[in-house]
């Protein structure tokens, strides 16, 4: 693709450009845009997608894609990237998950020109990025007080995926279903290949996460020819064709001393669950074989809660 339009924009090969989309008003009639960094290297290659803040409190995210600006990652040598540090703007503003219309942006598309605020900023996604782009990535962190090990989910069954995530190379490769209304549902029935960086928790800067974030992108681009080097892995990256929840048997407080990415081995103490009053204790033990991909943060749980997210490991490359 030669000429790339964004919002009546042109950029050229070789050229770098910061466009704002307009989105909405805020009730104070504030006009509310989307900065939108768009940079093409001289040579025709694919062209690359960066969203982050689709939630707009996972901060890790816009932390990646703002750092891959500022330290002139931004730049390939062919192609073109198009970065998004913070598509939820209203979430980021109010360090929130969710949209001031109550709505899950990532539960939105492909979203409406008329509907609500998300189904808007869906809307304007769809038919304003996607076609401008080949594939891309979208960097997300655990919500609800999850903290996730560096991952890249996708379906593994679809190849494209499959060439997108192991060129991040990622510590853990999940694979995930594709879930209705979600950005990547939306990217995929149009033909595109979004994949998904989860890495840390909501409103905490993770530094590991961040780093594997950039890292990962850089070898992703350096793979599909946008740039002459990346980082080296000095790990194995374990791809996980299942996944579960072990969840809360009773309410109380919930103690472990695993970490994201740790090895548990079935039948192994994976921590316990007290009542604050010192009475009860219940055991929780490790069914299967696995890697703590994410783990509940929150001290305080309720019967039935998500405490830790085991995957289990299907092939090492
Ligand atoms: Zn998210």
């Amino acid at each position: 693709m030669n000429s790339f339009i964004l919002n009546g924009k042109h950029v050229n090969p070789g050229e770098q450009r910061y466009i704002d989309l307009r989105i909405a008003k805020l009730p104070t009639h504030t006009v509310i845009d989307m900065p939108i960094f768009v940079s093409r290297g001289v040579n025709p290659g694919p062209t690359l997608l960066l969203t982050a803040g689709l939630h707009g409190n996972e901060t890790n995210g816009i932390e990646i894609v703002r750092r891959i600006i500022t330290e002139k990652h931004l730049h390939p040598t062919s192609g073109t990237i198009v970065a998004v540090p913070i598509v939820n703007i209203y979430g980021f503003l109010q360090q929130e998950r969710y949209l001031p219309d109550g709505k899950d942006l990532n539960r939105s598309f492909p979203g409406n020109k008329t509907g609500s605020l998300a189904s808007r900023v869906a809307n304007i996604i769809v038919n304003e990025l996607l076609p401008l782009v080949d594939f891309g990535i979208d960097f997300h962190t655990g919500g609800a007080s999850k903290d996730n090990y560096p991952q890249i989910r996708c379906v593994l069954s679809q190849q494209q995926n499959v060439t997108l995530a192991e060129a991040f190379a990622p510590p853990f490769i999940l694979n995930s279903t594709l879930i209705d209304k979600s950005f990547r549902k939306a990217a995929h029935r149009r033909g595109k290949s979004i994949i998904v960086y989860e890495g840390g928790e909501s409103l905490r800067l993770d530094e590991d996460a961040i780093q594997y974030g950039i890292d990962g992108t850089l070898r992703l681009m350096k793979s599909f020819g946008m740039r002459d080097d990346a980082p080296v892995i000095s790990y194995k990256p374990r791809t996980f064709l299942k996944s579960s929840w072990v969840r809360a048997k009773v309410s109380g407080l919930f103690r472990t001393t695993l970490k994201p990415g740790d090895k548990v081995v079935r039948g192994q103490h994976l921590g316990s669950i007290t009542d604050p009053y010192g009475e009860t204790n219940v055991n929780l033990k490790a069914t299967q074989n696995g890697y703590v991909v994410g783990l509940n943060r929150m001290p305080v749980i309720s019967a039935g809660d998500a405490l830790l997210h085991i995957g289990n490991r299907v092939e090492s490359k």
